[in-house]
């Protein structure tokens, strides 16, 4: 009689124990990973690009013949703002210029090289402009306190000139429909006032028309298209300066709405487009004073 010891039974694989087999081709597997990732990123930067082009078409933003300045601080908002507009340059029916402005503002610590190389290699026009407005701003404001306001004034103006010199017809921001969102939040809960940052405007002086084709992307796609083109992304917070506590609280509350009830903050986005003055409290906006009853209270015309 034969015997045969019992060899230990190899456990079936079931979801939970599974491994995954050891891939004989590793590089063709990286290779379809880098495939499949850079397929993400093409359909991300199709919608991206269509939803600026539906931005720039419903508000009119870039005409025939514009020369936009497209201002660029080496976060990703911006990096994304510059390749949508280089895409759509080269697709769109009308024709326009893009000259990319960065502003060295002498923060410590600020890689100067890497926007110059950048955009070298783009090809596209640009310029470089250095003012050092980080003294200014380290001067005036006090120690631990927020210096985003007086740098955002000082770039904003520097900018402005900057437009002037390069013959630039509008001025192009790097905001989106997020930054957008919270502003409108801020603006309620610190001023009173219903007032967000509009997808177009002119400046107070009245010389420079300033556009945001970010308006209609939500920040989490620029975050994710910026990971996926692996944009040389520089901080903005190399002054050591805290992001804005109350632009930072609002930032959270939208994050949890968004977990809570998804698409809430495309909703909040789509208000401001949407606007019943008849129904809010602006005398300026709407003559209250004035409405009267269109019909004969019921009864009044049997007594006539
Ligand atoms: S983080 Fe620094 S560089 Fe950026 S806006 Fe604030 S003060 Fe200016």
């Amino acid at each position: 009689m034969s015997t045969t010891s019992a060899a230990p039974q190899e456990p079936l694989p079931t979801v939970e124990n599974a491994v995954p087999a050891a891939d004989p081709h590793p590089a063709a597997a990286e290779e379809a990973g880098a495939a499949r990732r850079s397929g993400r990123c093409k359909k991300l930067e199709a919608q991206l690009r269509g939803e600026v082009g539906r931005a720039i078409a419903d508000y009119r933003m870039i005409e025939d013949g514009d020369r936009v300045m497209v201002c660029l601080s080496g976060g990703k908002d911006s990096y994304t703002l510059l390749d949508m507009l280089m895409s759509l340059a080269r697709r769109a029916p009308v024709r326009f210029e893009l000259v990319a402005v960065n502003l060295d503002q002498k923060q410590p610590g600020f890689p100067a090289d890497v926007l110059p190389a950048y955009l070298e290699r783009l090809g596209v026009e640009y310029r470089i402009v250095t003012e050092d407005t980080y003294s200014i701003v380290k001067r005036v404001i006090g120690d631990g306190k927020t210096m985003c306001g007086l740098c955002s004034r000082l770039r904003r103006g520097i900018l402005y000139r900057v437009a002037d010199e390069i013959g630039a017809t509008k001025i192009a921001l790097g905001h989106h429909r997020d930054d957008i969102v919270e502003t409108l939040f801020l603006n309620m809960f610190h001023g009173g006032r219903l007032k967000a940052m509009p997808p177009k405007l002119v400046s107070d002086d009245g010389r420079h028309v300033i556009i945001r084709p970010l308006a209609y992307c939500a920040e989490k796609d620029i975050a994710r298209y910026a990971r996926g083109r692996q944009f040389p992304i520089i901080p903005c917070n190399l002054c050591g300066s805290q992001e804005n506590l109350q632009r930072a609280k609002i930032k959270a509350m939208l994050r949890q709405w968004e977990r809570e009830d998804p698409g809430r903050t495309d909703r909040l986005f789509r208000a401001l487009q949407n606007v019943t003055p008849s129904h809010l409290a602006d005398r300026t906006l709407f003559d209250f004073a004035s409405l009267t009853a269109t019909r004969a209270p019921a009864g009044a015309e049997a007594d006539i």
